[in-house]
């Protein structure tokens, strides 16, 4: 009995940017009988996840694993760690909607405009924090809609400097597949999904919380039920959750971060720095031998290794270039938000390959030959 929808694609040709492929390990993780979610072999799953978290977030404290996709802690970071303003930093549709989730709460919100396919100078974050209308920034690490990489490290330095400021970092597609350093850089709330760069099942997302923003959050009363910080962090004191997580989902992150952590984070990072680098030098390989004006989205210096936004000539419809891409038997992901029509992506985050990449690639210059030709 199969629940699939379509035949499933061959090994290595999933490459949208979220959710990424899952290795069959990973998968087949789930099969493990249901557990009870308060008895002490859940304690012991949740025990072993930790060690993992720990490294990939760079922290010595506990990583929240909710049952939720990654919006959920978004959400949660800005009711339980915003008292009153936010200084929101939008650079592209994922960073927007932390600015569109504190609109619906109790706080004042300004967005610290930045066009998109570039990031923020820690400077312009120094001259908002000045005039004191704000208690916390929020910013996306890797921009998933434009693959543009904001210097975290040096905006939560710039914001350290005005106490009381709180620094909320959404690392969905940078955690994983780039260095994050939660306790070095001084992030108060950092998250991620299971279904990104950490090439997991979606359903399960994961933060950490600094002491300073559960103080500050006690004190707040709009930080909701599901979604409060606090309750979840008194239960994750004792290695459970505040409700029935997903057992399976659990099962499936335990097998994949001691996948991860076999690899190194080091060489896990390298082989997405090796992929990005590939790709981008390939789009320019592209525009030599085709005539198109295809380019990388991202400022140079400034990109995302996980995943490739290429800019189309206007005359190539992105949604046309991923259906020809589909036909040949590849996944790639279309342009987001405002980006559709004139972009696409390629998702090189997770377990994939430099090699599966040389046989991606060529998969989607025929595809962009293939769709100019048609126009
Ligand atoms: C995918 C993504 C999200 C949203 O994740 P969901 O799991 O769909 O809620 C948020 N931020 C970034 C940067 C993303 O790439």
């Amino acid at each position: 009995m199969s629940p699939s929808v379509s035949a499933p694609l061959a090994e290595g040709r999933f490459w949208l940017p979220g959710p990424t492929e899952v290795h069959r390990d990973v998968l087949a993780a789930q099969t493990c009988p249901i557990i009870a979610h308060r008895g002490a072999e859940a304690v012991a799953l949740m025990e072993r996840l930790q060690p993992g978290l720990q490294a990939l977030f760079g922290t010595r404290r506990s990583v929240v694993v909710l049952t939720a996709s990654a919006t959920a802690l978004m959400e949660a970071a800005v009711r339980s760690g915003v008292r009153r303003g936010l200084l929101a930093v939008v650079n592209g549709a994922f960073s927007e909607r932390f600015a569109e989730i504190a609109h619906d709460c109790p706080i004042d919100v300004e967005v610290l405009a930045v066009p998109w396919g570039e990031v923020v100078d820690p400077e312009a974050v120094r001259q908002h924090l000045k005039t004191g209308n704000f208690d916390a920034v929020s910013l996306v690490h890797s921009e998933t809609s434009t693959g543009a990489l904001n210097p975290v490290a040096d905006v939560a330095a710039v914001a350290r400097e005005f106490p009381g400021v709180q620094v909320i970092v959404d690392s969905v597609t940078g955690l994983g597949g780039t260095p994050v350093q939660a306790d070095d850089w001084g992030l108060d709330f950092a998250l991620t999904g299971s279904q990104k760069a950490l090439a997991m099942p979606p359903g399960l997302a994961f933060g950490v919380a600094s002491e300073r923003l559960l103080e500050r959050a006690v004190a707040l009363d709009c930080r909701g039920y599901y979604l409060d910080l606090v309750r979840m962090y008194q239960n994750l004191q004792k290695n459970q959750t505040p409700t029935t997580p997903a057992i399976t989902l659990m099962y499936a992150a335990a097998v994949q971060l001691d996948r991860i952590m076999s690899e190194t984070l080091e060489a896990r990072f390298a082989r997405h720095a090796r992929m990005a680098a590939r790709c981008h030098e390939w789009v320019g390989e592209v525009r030599e031998r085709t005539g198109l004006e295809v380019g990388v989205l991202a400022t140079e210096g400034a990109r995302s290794p996980t995943v490739t936004c290429i800019s189309l000539p206007e005359a190539l419809s992105g949604p046309a270039v991923v259906r020809q891409v589909r036909a040949a038997g590849w996944v790639i992901g279309g342009g987001y938000g405002r980006l559709k029509e004139s972009t696409i992506r390629i998702g090189h985050m997770g377990d994939h390959t430099p090699d599966k990449l040389e046989e991606l690639l060529p998969v989607v210059e025929s595809a962009l030959i293939q769709v100019s030709a048609g126009a």
